[in-house]
């Protein structure tokens, strides 16, 4: 089942965006077929820019200057992406998924002895428990425990402001016209960020990048439909696609060939990853089709005579397809962990130095991104989509019926998403 509700823009209103003029438009069929080579052609570092500038100006046209889900700057965003995809009506059928997602927010502060302490919340367990979390070495914590035990009388003072709340956020959907629409493939990445900053890297670059091979497409036809989704809420747990696969009928299900998902990949100190489809570097392959996505990735990387590296499924919206079985893929350029000697020497940068060193903070706008790992990942994503529209040939047959895939590290990984909360990571990733 697709949701195709009404939304009043006037709820969402944001500030005016200047669309782009269209390639074209134009019918399908009067289209030629699509190729990697052409799509590919038309993605540029200035509309990728240009896009991202876009975002990152809804951020700072705010107070909070972030784009949280359901905040008006993200609340802009999801309109943006809406209208200028609706733009080219007569190629894409595009709606709003509105859901309600819980938002978590608040602060705590903590005073001991008359001295204040850095605590912050720090997880959750619905419904309205939080815990606090105080960076307290042991051996501080062990002083006080002792005094305590040895008779002290140590006051500790504790306020803690919980908010969680229900909010309406949407997720957008546009469908190819054009294209087989019982077999399709589905690409994605999150359009929210984190509370600390304006989340151009992650996720403004995915989202800019699919919306900007989604213009370019309409340039096109295509043989299988190709359904690009902007998630909401994805900061929040994977909430926008885990009800957007929750809202899908078997049959719905079955008619998704695979998922590619985009969630940060213009790291200012990138690697080029792949996620490891096979499990050849973690063990763990995902859904049959998996390893041939990875495939394609490299083959990519490989005939532009770039390295490469598998890297682990993405702690993003993929999990909500891989855990219906769906095959699923993608490309990452790195988070907040530490790039090694030997990727340093594939990939250049800096070792030793965060792959993003403003992964969640405030630092995460425009200046943020990489521009040409931003190129050559949109121009990979291009190439994917140019390949599955035509054919899936490269695919085994998709499993079906869909059974509910169970994996432990996933739901682990899902679970730890609870210790996000303010931005912060409060669990070790
Ligand atoms: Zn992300």
């Amino acid at each position: 089942m697709r949701l195709n509700a009404p939304v009043s823009l006037a709820l969402l209103a944001g500030p005016e965006i200047p669309l782009r003029v269209p390639f074209q438009s134009g019918n399908d069929g009067d289209l030629p077929l699509v190729t990697p080579d052409a799509l590919r052609a038309l993605i540029t570092t200035d509309h990728l820019l240009g896009g991202s500038q876009v975002l990152e100006d809804l951020a700072y046209s705010t107070p909070e200057r972030n784009r949280v889900f359901a905040s008006p700057a993200h609340n802009a965003t999801v309109n943006f992406l809406y209208d200028t995809l609706a733009a080219y009506g007569n190629y894409y059928s595009v709606s709003y998924q509105p859901f309600l997602a819980l938002y978590l927010g608040g602060n705590a502060s903590l005073t001991v002895g008359g001295a204040n302490q850095d605590a912050r919340l720090m997880a959750f367990t619905p419904p309205v428990k939080h815990l606090i979390h105080r960076s307290w070495s042991q051996a501080a914590g062990q002083a006080l425990v002792d005094a305590i035990a040895g008779g002290a009388e140590v006051l500790g003072n504790l306020i803690v402001n919980s908010i969680l709340q229900w909010r309406t956020t949407y997720n957008v959907i546009a469908q190819t016209r054009g294209g087989n629409q019982d077999n399709v493939l589905v690409l994605g990445g999150h359009s929210d960020s984190v509370e600390a900053g304006p989340g151009i890297n992650d996720n403004g670059c995915g989202s800019i990048a699919i919306l900007d091979v989604a213009i370019a497409l309409t340039s096109f036809s295509v043989n299988n439909a190709v359904r690009f989704c902007w998630w909401s809420a994805e900061e929040s747990m994977l909430q926008g696609s885990f009800h957007y696969v929750s809202s899908l009928e078997p049959v719905e299900l079955a008619k998704i060939r695979l998922y590619l998902n985009f969630d940060m990949i213009a790291s200012p100190n990138y690697i080029y990853g792949i996620y490891d489809g096979d499990g050849s570097r973690c063990g763990r392959p995902g859904p049959s089709g998996s390893a041939e996505i990875e495939a394609l990735f490299e083959q990519y990387f490989a005939e532009e005579g770039l390295n490469y590296t598998a890297t682990r499924f993405g702690n993003s919206d993929n999990i909500a397809f891989t855990s219906s079985n769906i095959p699923a893929g993608g490309v990452f350029t790195g988070a907040s962990r530490i790039k090694t000697e030997e990727e340093f020497a594939a990939f250049g940068g800096q070792a030793g130095v965060a792959y993003d060193k403003n992964y969640h903070g405030p630092g995460d706008n425009v200046t943020n991104l990489n521009m040409g790992a931003f190129q050559v990942n949109t121009e990979a994503i291009a190439y994917a989509v140019a390949t599955y529209a035509t054919s899936f040939d490269s695919l085994p047959p998709r499993d079906v019926p869909v059974e509910k895939r169970w994996d432990p590290e996933e739901e682990n990984l899902r679970s730890r998403r609870t210790g996000r909360i303010n931005g912060r990571d409060v669990v070790e990733r």
